[in-house]
């Protein structure tokens, strides 16, 4: 058992407020995280001390700027454990990553017969992208079958690359089934057939170690928001033979190397692929929120939200007329329906009792119609969630099957 949520939660201030006159249970984090006061703090102080605008002025805040902007590239290399820092493009998020994958990589790559390779689980935002792709290319787009507990199996991955694939992507963790998908062993076969691997990793890097190299993908998409850093910040890690390939999908300041008026050339990645003024502070408040998370350790966060996972699994599995969606062994959420109960009333009467969960399809429409439902709920949990947080929604659950039956 980890005592990590009631020491840390003293570090999250938003935590420490009653909603709808009760103490406020936020579990909601797989949406998006709370932030530390580390991280509040990182980002008050860059604007109260350093702000400017980076990579152009010689003037001192210019250089602070850019300083500060740079080490926060390098904290998340090691954090991901790029070989180089120059492997790590900021973008606002996994959505943006994935479509910068796809907007450049995939549409130089893919053709008339090709194929992009997904599974029935990813979020729309590693699934519109690819569709778009197709559209444009003449790719195709495959589907890894989900086993009746919503994993995939590697033979079933096997039987569906082949040596027209172009692009394997997958989540690492889904946000809805929980899953951790087998990414290193998916890589493998995706290179064997000269495929690239791209992962979308919202959901995987607040909660995992990740090292990118052992993973051995190549190319890694994560948000800010969801690991506790600030909205509007993450990050593509790509591996540095295919970034150089790569041709911007955005042009204008910061991202030339020479300009003429009827020609231009481009910098080398990552300044290539972020065009315009960056998300200077955002980066700052990721950089902050790496060293919080770094300071706390990796793999205590996991042993933590893996043991409030179980328990939370193990105590929904006993209420009477609640199924839980996707195997036992999962990350970091517990998705579940209460029979004849709508997931949006079930969240709407536990919000009366201050618990925030999320009801709806997640992003994961095909995934819902394969679970033949319209929506669920999901309870997500992270470092400053309690055994206590567990007991109240179970408790919250129960009277609420009471209520409607
Ligand atoms: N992929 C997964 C698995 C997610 O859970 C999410 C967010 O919920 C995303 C992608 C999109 O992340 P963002 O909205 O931060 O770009």
């Amino acid at each position: 058992m980890s005592s990590l949520g009631a020491d840390i939660r003293e570090q999250f201030p938003i935590l420490h407020q009653e909603v709808n006159g009760h103490p406020l249970v936020y579990l909601d984090s797989g949406a998006s995280s709370q932030k530390p006061i580390a991280v509040i703090e990182a980002i008050k102080y860059y604007y109260e001390h350093d702000h400017a605008n980076v990579h152009r002025g010689v003037h001192t805040l210019g250089s602070r700027a850019t300083d500060a902007y740079e080490e926060a590239r390098d904290k998340v290399a090691a954090f991901l454990n790029a070989k180089r820092r120059e492997e790590i493009v900021f973008t606002r998020g996994t959505t943006t990553a994935i479509n910068l994958v796809a907007s450049s990589y995939a549409r130089s790559v893919c053709g008339e017969g090709d194929e992009i390779v997904l599974t029935p689980m990813e979020h729309h935002s590693n699934l519109i992208p690819w569709q778009q792709v197709a559209k444009a290319t003449g790719a195709t787009l495959k589907y890894i079958p989900l086993q009746q507990d919503g994993t995939i199996s590697l033979s079933d991955v096997e039987a569906t690359v082949t040596d027209r694939t172009k692009i394997v992507a997958m989540t690492y963790v889904s946000n809805v089934l929980g899953v951790t998908n087998p990414i290193r062993e998916v890589a493998a076969i995706a290179h064997r057939h000269g495929a690239r691997m791209v992962v979308d990793g919202a959901q995987s890097t607040p909660h995992l170690k990740v090292d990118v190299q052992e993973l051995d993908c190549d190319f890694y998409a994560f948000s800010g928001h969801k690991m506790c850093g600030p909205t509007g910040i993450g990050a593509l890690y790509g591996k540095m033979e295919l970034l150089e390939k790569m041709e911007p999908i955005e042009f204008g300041g910061e991202m030339i190397d020479r300009v003429d008026l009827f020609e231009s050339t481009f910098k080398d990645p990552p300044e290539r692929f972020e065009g315009g003024t960056p998300i200077i502070a955002g980066a700052v408040g990721l950089g902050a929120a790496i060293d919080f998370l770094n300071g706390i350790g990796m793999d205590r966060i996991r042993a933590h939200d893996a043991h409030l996972t179980q328990l939370a699994y193990e105590q929904l599995s006993e209420i009477e007329g609640l199924t839980i969606y996707g195997p036992r062994d999962r990350t970091g959420l517990v998705t579940f329906n209460m029979k004849d109960i709508h997931a949006h009333d079930v969240a709407t009467v536990i919000d009366q009792e201050g618990i925030a969960i999320r009801a709806g399809h997640h992003c994961c429409q095909p995934l819902m119609k394969w679970l033949n439902v319209n929506a669920t709920a999901r309870a997500s949990f992270y470092l400053y969630n309690t055994e206590d947080d567990v007991a109240k929604l179970v408790t919250a659950l129960r009277n609420t099957e009471r209520f409607f039956n």
